[in-house]
């Protein structure tokens, strides 16, 4: 029902700041997303699957690495561009856009920026079709938010690096051709290697039970004497600098993303509110469904204008990480609140998977919390602000 007369909101004419390119690419992706994702993915999610069929397709439709350069297989489209595409693929799933993000910004960018030209050359390409699925692993069991306390770690044996260790909640794991890991050398230096399914030693086991993104598959990756060949190592980057640059693309990416899953929570709303009659008259001209509904488009139009901005700034090499770090945290709160708001609106019927406001709601749970949880964002903004470090 709402795939079909979906209608994003605009209250700001926010579209007039962007290009005919723009919209064109977002409409591409919206066409999309209505006819591969909308039929299939409430079914996904009820049977906690990941739907493998649509990897290739969003291969084909530009959505892995939208802003690597051509020659690699991407599609050297700008900032603004990518933003969109991972709005319209999260307004169908968080799970969906999650999948587009890790490959895109945490498997081709770290391979892409920090890579030899062998290892793009080898990677990039089928990374872009969705020949290869990619997994980037830094979250460990004892080590969420302080990355930089990893266990894993890796030594030189001469011809080869000998990795050991463990990480945690990693999406696309099980279903990984490759995955870009970080972990510590014998001076406990973090650095990155990239790890080819079929390594021995090295499994993925799936994480189940999940009640947030369950159309995504996610696992650990397990390091038990993994021979690493030398040629393997991301030669172009050392310390944590090297996956917090990635999450700051990812983070991008997911501030924009949960606006469309917003937009879909609104609209579904706001035409339910319009239909359902109680005490004789639609329940939209309450004025406390109206008070939802206001301060929904209010929020909305706001994070649409603050990551329209940081997406001139990106496009301009300027946005710092502080500044993707407060869009994060502030649109992701924004897409959670409007998912609860929307999802009162609809009363009972909230609770179904015939609307997908539930499912929104129980993804953008982790939305909150991975890439940076909500607090961590908060303080990384303080510290920005006053020079005060908070976290330890
Ligand atoms: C579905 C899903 C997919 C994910 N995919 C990936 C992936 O692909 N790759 C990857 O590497 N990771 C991934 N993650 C992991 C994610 O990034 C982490 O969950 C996140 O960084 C938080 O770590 P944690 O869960 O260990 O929480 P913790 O770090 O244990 O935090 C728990 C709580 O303590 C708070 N806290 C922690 N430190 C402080 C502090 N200094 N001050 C105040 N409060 C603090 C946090 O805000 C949080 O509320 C994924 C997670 C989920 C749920």
């Amino acid at each position: 029902m709402t795939t079909i007369r979906y209608k994003s909101p605009d209250y700001y004419q926010v579209d007039e700041l962007l290009t005919e390119e723009h919209k064109l690419i977002r409409s591409a992706i919206r066409d999309w997303v209505n006819r591969a994702v909308i039929p299939i993915i409430d079914e996904a999610n009820q049977k906690h699957e990941f739907s493998a069929h649509l990897v290739k397709e969003l291969g084909e439709i530009g959505a892995f690495g939208p802003y690597i350069p051509v020659e690699y297989g991407g599609s050297g489209m700008d900032q603004i561009s990518y933003g969109l595409i991972m709005q319209e693929l999260e307004r169908g799933d968080s799970a969906i856009r999650s999948m587009a993000s890790v490959q895109s910004s945490l498997v081709m960018y770290p391979i892409y920026k920090y890579g030899s030209e062998e290892q793009r050359r080898k990677y990039l390409p089928k990374l872009a079709t969705g020949e290869m699925i990619g997994a980037f692993g830094l979250t460990e069991p004892n080590h969420g938010s302080d990355p930089g306390g990893m266990l894993s770690h890796f030594t030189d044996e001469g011809d080869h690096y000998l990795l050991n260790g463990t990480k945690m909640w990693i999406t696309n794991a099980p279903i990984c051709h490759v995955s870009v890991v970080w972990a510590k050398d014998e001076t406990g230096t973090v650095k990155g290697l990239i790890i080819d399914r079929g390594m021995e030693g090295f499994a993925t086991p799936e994480t189940y039970r999940k009640w947030s993104l369950r159309a995504s598959s996610t696992g650990e990756l397990v390091f038990d004497n993994v021979k690493v060949p030398k040629e393997n190592l991301l030669p172009g980057v050392k310390g944590l600098k090297g996956p917090l640059s990635c999450l700051s693309s990812a983070r991008y990416g997911i501030a924009w993303g949960v606006i469309g899953a917003a937009m879909d929570c609104y609209d579904t709303a706001l035409q339910y509110s319009l239909e359902r009659i109680q005490f004789g008259k639609p329940i939209a001209a309450f004025q406390l469904t109206q008070k939802k509904l206001a301060e929904m488009l209010t929020e909305i139009t706001k994070a649409q204008l603050l990551i329209w901005r940081l997406g001139v700034l990106r496009n301009d090499d300027r946005a710092t990480p502080a500044q993707i770090s407060m869009a994060k945290r502030n649109n992701v709160k924004m897409a959670l609140d409007v998912a609860r708001e929307s999802r009162q609106i609809l009363g009972a019927m909230g609770i179904t998977g015939d609307f997908p406001i539930m499912r929104h709601m129980m993804n953008l749970e982790s939305v909150i919390t991975y890439e940076g949880t909500h607090d961590v964002h908060l303080l990384i903004t303080g510290n920005d602000i006053t020079g005060e470090n908070a976290f330890s």
